[in-house]
């Protein structure tokens, strides 16, 4: 028998889920894209957007995924031959510099492997060396959703101000934009990409890129710059049309007016922020609790300081992480994430790793459920692991609350 048919609930790390207030919003017939209320709506969307990234600097938008805003930033940052330093702590990095070696630019790139942080002496030692100071963009994520390590961006540009160098800061925040706290202006970002579908509870389908007027000066005539993506005009558009180089997204753009308002004005950035943090240790507690004597099951990031706050990775012991992802779907309605780029090379696939996320719309009582039915499906299928999970996780929730 199973016990699936309830709501169900996907955990994976993006797309997230979606509040019924947005689905609500954009349940409506087309509205005119040349005047009137849409207009309206869209210019309110800035000013939250700008929020969401803690910048006072401009923002586009776009109707693409997170592939295709890695693509944007690469053609505004970048002219053909230039250089990117590309670091990489799991999957995205190494997808971002594989986008841009196909555009064209140079990449250096840097790789800490599956489950170690950014070394920032290795980055202050390849801008020491770029002596005649070819390197362009240092291009990084502030959480890789396969390894769910986290980048400490403001170490970082501390890091690459001691040296000196003048290359421009871009990061990705596609998951962790609306999960982990960020603060673009504070610390010294010049570029941060993100997307609809995360942290942002909106469908996939559109992108964003928030830039500095440093960043804006210093990519001035970039020659990978097409039409399409240019951002000038998308930031600062004469016309309605320009936002968008063509028609308007029309209903992601009332999903994503809502989304805000909930985000933004009702909840509150830094509570947003606390409740992620806090479902985040919950599901960690969770995590050390299985793992009491059982080596088998062990979060991906050691190192509570570098954990997102949005996803948790963690091996299982192929072939556990599968069988216990079947089981929570097909028994119980839950969701899990797949083990993202993360197998050894000796193993099948993905089947010893999982990943649960914790972003978005997301309470405590679906995190705690998802723990929950995570261990009901160890019991069900005989997979080894340490007692007290449950009850350190809400303990956790109780503190937080
Ligand atoms: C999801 C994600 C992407 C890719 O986004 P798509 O919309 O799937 O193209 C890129 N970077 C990070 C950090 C992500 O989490």
């Amino acid at each position: 028998m199973t016990l699936a048919n309830g709501r169900p609930y996907l955990a994976i790390p993006g797309p997230s889920v979606m509040p019924d207030r947005v689905l609500a919003a954009m349940h409506r017939a087309s509205p005119n894209i040349y005047e009137g209320a849409l207009h309206d709506l869209v210019a309110s969307l800035w000013p939250d957007l700008r929020e969401m990234a803690g910048t006072a600097g401009d923002v586009a938008a776009y109707i693409g995924n997170g592939h295709a805003i890695w693509e944007a930033a690469n053609a505004n940052i970048f002219s053909k031959g230039e250089r990117a330093l590309v670091l990489a702590t799991g999957q995205f990095g190494l997808s971002w510099a594989a986008s841009a070696r196909a555009m064209g630019i140079e990449v250096e790139l840097l790789d800490f492997g599956k489950s170690a942080p950014v070394d920032l002496d290795r980055v202050e030692a390849a801008l020491r060396a770029d002596r005649d100071g070819r390197i362009k963009a240092v291009l990084t994520t502030q959480v890789d959703t396969a390894s769910t390590i986290k980048t400490d961006i403001a170490a970082l540009r501390a890091a690459m101000d001691a040296t000196g160098h003048d290359a421009l800061l871009a990061v990705d925040c596609i998951a962790s934009l609306g999960c982990d706290e960020y603060r673009m202006d504070d610390w010294g970002v010049d570029v941060t990409v993100a997307a609809s579908q995360k942290g942002l509870m909106t469908p996939p389908g559109m992108g964003f890129i928030w830039f500095s007027e440093k960043a804006r000066r210093a990519t001035k005539g970039a020659d990978l710059r097409t039409p399409y993506w240019n951002w000038e005009p998308r930031a600062d558009a004469s016309e309605f049309w320009q936002y968008w180089a063509g028609t308007a997204p029309t209903h992601h753009l009332y999903g994503l007016r809502e989304a805000l308002t909930m985000i933004v004005h009702e909840e509150g950035l830094p509570a947003v922020w606390a409740r992620h943090d806090c479902l985040a240790r919950a599901v960690w507690a969770a995590f050390d609790g299985w793992s009491q004597g059982n080596p088998e099951i062990a979060m991906n990031v050691a190192d509570p300081a570098h954990r997102a706050r949005a996803v948790t990775a963690a091996r299982f012991g192929a072939p556990h992480a599968t069988r216990l992802r079947q089981w929570c779907e097909g028994k119980a309605g839950v969701t899990l994430g797949i083990g993202l780029g993360m197998a050894a090379p000796h193993e099948p696939a993905y089947h010893g790793f999982l990943r649960l996320a914790h972003m978005g719309h997301v309470n405590a009582h679906m995190t705690l459920g998802a723990l929950a039915v995570m261990e009901a499906g160890m019991i069900a299928l005989d997979i080894p692991h340490g007692s007290g999970a449950l009850a350190a996780a809400a303990g956790v929730v109780a503190a937080g609350a």
